[in-house]
């Protein structure tokens, strides 16, 4: 079957099929993927067999070899034997292999959106035209940004000593990943700790393993050491086989708080260095005199974009009550304008949900917060047919402390709110257990920067929700986690900063050599 997608006439066997279930289209449509990439070489783990789930149609269409916890341990111990040489390279051989690397997804982006298209449900033209180029982007970064590593001051800071403070790299980093944006989480993990001069093992989430392994066989290509990337699938126990190494110096996470806070329990037992990404809630403040056209237009983008499944995702809209209802219209409108469904085609907007199983969880969201007094202004339904969709809703009449607005939700759900005044908007906004993302939407300036400074989060646009860049930080407070990706800040995280203290005495005094 021939799609003409982007006029691109590629085979899509691999994903998309007949919607009547044979064995025979199961057996073409089937492939198997090699769970594994140790030591510079794709192969079979030992572990058990998963069959990957196109979410867009509900069919079969792939089984992993998924790596075992021996897997795991291998891959560490390869991660370590490399350590030595990699660390020991110049920044500059480094970050030459990263821009090699970088160039080659760039030249296999149609290949890479095939994979993450199949495994994640991603429209097809959104991730070949939005997040492979970004991809690319922050891994070139990465790769100049080993080059300008601060921390390299030298001076006399007590008598008869020079000291010189270097940034060294950690060691062996287990980098544990979502399903959310599998490859743009990938080069967030391992760009900053590859280009810091560490080695990595990346374990992609079970449901998106593919573009991370094809990425480990593109750094080969790019001419990286075997060893010093690898990568193995797997779930929970191959995740937490990671994390109690004892050859693991550090563990990135993102994901949920859940795993963030069972992997600092275990990471305390070795001390070992955590970098956790996790969930989000964010509020969007919009103050009266708001363009609320361009807000709409921007928080319907905000919460639907990647189906919401986005940890800085708008997810509370707190509108000043004069412009409640017309706030609440100019949302159900614009949202009703989103186009869901086939990824294939370049007009869609949204695909599915990662899983039925996750669409049942987002749907059970809605259904409690229905029952708990809200009410549905769009979307909120199953729709039928294959595929596990679920269209942008919004919501109003909620309570502060319902389940509907403080849980993560990760749909294309928005909770719409009512406030009255600047002081009980910042109080409901902050009021979350997480901290990640927000926005304030206004014209006055000065209000603006006032209602910012005051919000617990790590990331605050104003008249906007969502970009970001290579150049900036990107991370939470509170129940968000701690760590930052991206930006100069994230090569520093997964550095240490030594002091080498060198004595030289003190030159004698000798009145000759001082200027008359
Ligand atoms: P998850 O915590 O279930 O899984 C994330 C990863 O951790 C997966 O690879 C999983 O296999 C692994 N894992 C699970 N249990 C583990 C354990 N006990 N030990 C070691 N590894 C384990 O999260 P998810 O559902 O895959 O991802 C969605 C979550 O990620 C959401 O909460 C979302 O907000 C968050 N997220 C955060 C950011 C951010 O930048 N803050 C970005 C994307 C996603």
């Amino acid at each position: 079957m021939e799609s003409a997608a982007h006029g691109l006439a590629y085979s899509i066997a691999w994903a998309w099929d007949s919607t009547v279930e044979t064995t025979e289209n199961r057996k073409k449509r089937m492939s198997t993927i090699s769970g594994l990439h140790i030591s510079g070489v794709t192969r079979d783990g030992h572990g058990p067999r998963r069959t990957l789930i196109n979410p867009a149609t509900g069919l079969e269409v792939a089984e992993v070899s998924e790596g075992s916890v021996a897997d795991a341990q291998e891959s560490v111990s390869a991660a370590r034997g490399a350590f030595a040489s990699w660390s020991g390279r110049t920044a500059g051989e480094r970050s030459r292999i990263l821009l090699r690397l970088a160039d080659l997804i760039e030249s296999h982006g149609e290949e890479l959106s095939k994979m993450e298209v199949s495994d994640s449900g991603k429209p097809f033209t959104t991730f070949l035209e939005g997040e492979i180029p970004f991809a690319v982007d922050n891994l070139r970064f990465f790769a100049g940004a080993a080059r300008s590593l601060e921390g390299s001051g030298a001076g006399i800071l007590s008598s008869g000593y020079t000291s010189m403070l270097i940034r060294r790299p950690i060691g062996v980093v287990a980098s544990i990943a979502p399903w959310n944006f599998p490859l743009v989480m990938a080069i967030w993990k391992m760009g900053p700790a590859l280009a810091a001069g560490n080695t990595v093992v990346l374990k992609p989430a079970p449901a998106t393993p593919q573009t991370s392994l094809r990425l480990a066989e593109l750094a080969m290509e790019a001419g990286m050491p075997a060893g010093v990337f690898n990568v193995i699938t797997g779930g929970a126990d191959v995740g937490s086989a990671l994390v109690t190494n004892k050859d693991v110096n550090m563990i990135s996470l993102t994901g949920s708080a859940a795993t963030g806070e069972f992997i600092m329990r275990e990471a305390a037992k070795g001390t070992k260095r955590v970098h956790l990404e996790l969930g989000g809630k964010a509020p969007a403040i919009v103050f009266a005199d708001a363009d609320i056209a361009a807000m709409a237009q921007a928080l319907v983008m905000g919460s639907t974009y990647n189906s919401g499944q986005d940890c800085t995702a708008a997810t509370r809209v707190y509108v000043e009550k004069s412009k409640f209802a017309e706030a609440v219209a100019a949302l159900v409108e614009t949202g009703a304008k989103v186009k869901w469904g086939d990824p294939l085609d370049r007009s869609t907007d949204i695909g599915p949900l990662i899983s039925q199983e996750h669409r049942n969880r987002v749907h059970g969201f809605v259904t409690r917060a229905v029952e708990a007094g809200a009410s549905v202004r769009l979307g909120g339904e199953i729709p039928d047919g294959q595929g596990a969709y679920y269209p942008p809703t919004v919501l109003v009449g909620m309570d502060q402390k319902s389940e509907i607005v403080q849980g993560e939700v990760f749909g294309p759900v928005l909770a719409v709110l009512p406030f009255d005044g600047e002081f009980s908007a910042i109080e409901q906004a902050n009021d979350s257990a997480f901290g990640l993302a927000s926005s304030v939407w206004t014209t006055d300036v000065a209000r603006a920067l006032r209602v910012t400074h005051q919000l617990d989060v790590g990331v605050t646009w104003i008249n906007d929700h969502l970009p970001i860049a290579s150049e900036a930080p990107h991370g939470g407070v509170k129940g968000s986690g701690f760590g930052k990706d991206m930006s100069q800040e994230s090569l520093s995280e997964y550095t240490v900063t030594r002091h080498i203290m060198i004595k030289h005495a003190q030159t004698e005094a000798n009145d000759s050599f001082r200027p008359a």
